[in-house]
């Protein structure tokens, strides 16, 4: 391993015009005559999110493979509501919690991970509104104005969003069918002539692509951080939605500790992502900071909603919802493959995830899956086009399929409308 900073040996110049190009700052227009903060032109919207309510819209049938929601019918909701009869009936559950979170929250926690690749300890965990309040708060620690943020290509947009309203230029590094490609980071770090300040990483069943960041893979881009000093981003909320192969260890487990990993987590694709509960888990150092950022911005997350989560998970619940729902999301996986085998065999390739929720197909016809979307909205089939995944719009070849959410026969429906569309698309 060259002990020589990165960013100070030659490149090759094919290299440089890639970085250039793939560092991007986009701008929204502001509406004129208000004293904007700066940081106000960084915001950009999120097709992700909007998809929610564009499909809520909709008057006809639509097939839902847009939303990375759990299925609705994997929601334990009765389990939920017994619950919430005797915790949601005491009125301590309204009152203002501990910022760093409810304690019965934290022990049960701390329980549950006990033995995994996520065991911690108290002092390292603060509960947030979901996993994008643990993306918000690692951004306001650690990301100023013009910080460059490695990103992933394709990645969760509201995540590179989140670096970007802080002020931060990204850099895009490609990822293949064994995550982001680590020699790539090493040589775009280089051609962009200065160092991250942090890698965003989703290193398992990673949203959009599916891929999972191989154990070679792990220890290099944390050698690479420790090198460059960087932090490392580790948000990881489908590593326990795993239905086929052995799992990892996390970066959280790989690290050993290491103040530069910061690790979000959140209970949205394992329970429910409408209870907005999620943690972090960072050195027991930074906590302190972490409460003051988070107690400036909402005191403390949602009281009855970590009950909800705490009963879920002393009654046990976990365990068994977990095993049953990864049982069904191999089987909708399967059913997405078949579908697509029969629909796009010869006309497009697709990842083969072994868990988490998404699909990631490309299309080798020349459609552009942007333009495709209204086309297919029209026959009834709703997905993410692959440019909602990089900050500078790449991947209109490609879109994001969601598995997890919709049942064998519907899949293999929405599919078959998808193909229609394309037909019509290309024939049109
Ligand atoms: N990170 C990734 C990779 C995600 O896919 C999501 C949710 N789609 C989040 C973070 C945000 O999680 P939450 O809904 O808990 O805020």
């Amino acid at each position: 391993m060259p002990t020589t900073p990165a960013a100070h040996r030659p490149v090759p110049e094919s290299a440089l015009s890639a970085a250039e190009s793939a560092i991007s700052s986009p701008t929204v227009a502001l509406p004129p005559g208000l004293p904007y903060a700066g940081r106000a032109a960084g915001l950009v919207g999120s097709v992700i999110d909007s998809s929610t309510s564009l499909l809520h819209k909709q008057q006809h049938d639509i097939v839902r493979l847009a939303m990375g929601s759990p299925a609705a019918e994997a929601v334990p909701a009765a389990i939920l509501a017994g619950i919430a009869e005797t915790q949601l009936a005491r009125p301590d559950s309204y009152d203002y919690a501990a910022t760093e979170g409810d304690p019965p929250l934290h022990a049960a926690l701390l329980d549950v991970l006990r033995g995994t690749s996520d065991e911690t300890t108290a002092d390292r965990l603060t509960v947030t509104a979901g996993g994008m309040q643990g993306l918000d708060l690692f951004c306001k620690l650690f990301v100023d104005p013009g910080d460059l943020v490695v990103v992933e290509s394709p990645t969760y947009t509201n995540g590179s969003a989140t670096a970007l309203s802080y002020g931060a230029q990204v850099l895009e590094v490609p990822v293949d069918d064994n995550g982001m490609d680590v020699d790539a980071l090493e040589a775009l770090v280089a051609a962009a002539g200065r160092l991250p300040k942090a890698i965003y990483t989703i290193p398992t069943f990673q949203n959009p692509s599916g891929a999972t960041l191989s154990l070679e893979r792990r220890h290099r881009l944390l050698e690479l951080a420790r090198r460059w000093g960087a932090m490392v981003l580790d948000d990881d909320p489908y590593g326990l939605l795993r239905f086929d192969g052995d799992p990892l260890p996390t970066l959280r487990e790989l690290g050993g500790g290491d103040p530069l990993v910061f690790s979000v987590r959140t209970f949205s694709k394992i329970v429910a992502p409408g209870l907005r509960v999620g943690w972090v888990d960072t050195a027991p150092e930074l906590q302190p900071l972490l409460i003051s950022a988070k107690q400036a911005m909402d005191t403390c997350t949602n009281l009855p909603a970590q009950r909800l989560v705490t009963g879920f998970l002393t009654g046990g619940h976990l365990t068994d919802h977990l095993v049953t729902q990864r049982a069904e999301y191999r089987r909708r996986k399967e059913a997405m493959h078949a579908a697509l085998t029969e629909h796009f065999g010869g006309i497009a390739h697709w990842t083969d995830p072994d868990g988490g929720f998404f699909l990631w197909v490309t299309l080798d016809n020349g459609v552009d899956a942007a333009d495709l979307f209204e086309v297919a909205l029209a026959e009834g089939v709703a997905y993410i086009p692959g440019s909602a995944f990089s900050p500078s719009g790449r991947f209109r070849d490609a879109l994001r399929l969601c598995f997890a959410s919709t049942p064998p026969d519907r899949i293999h429906e929405g599919v078959a409308r998808l193909r229609r569309a394309v037909d019509l698309q290309t024939k049109g």
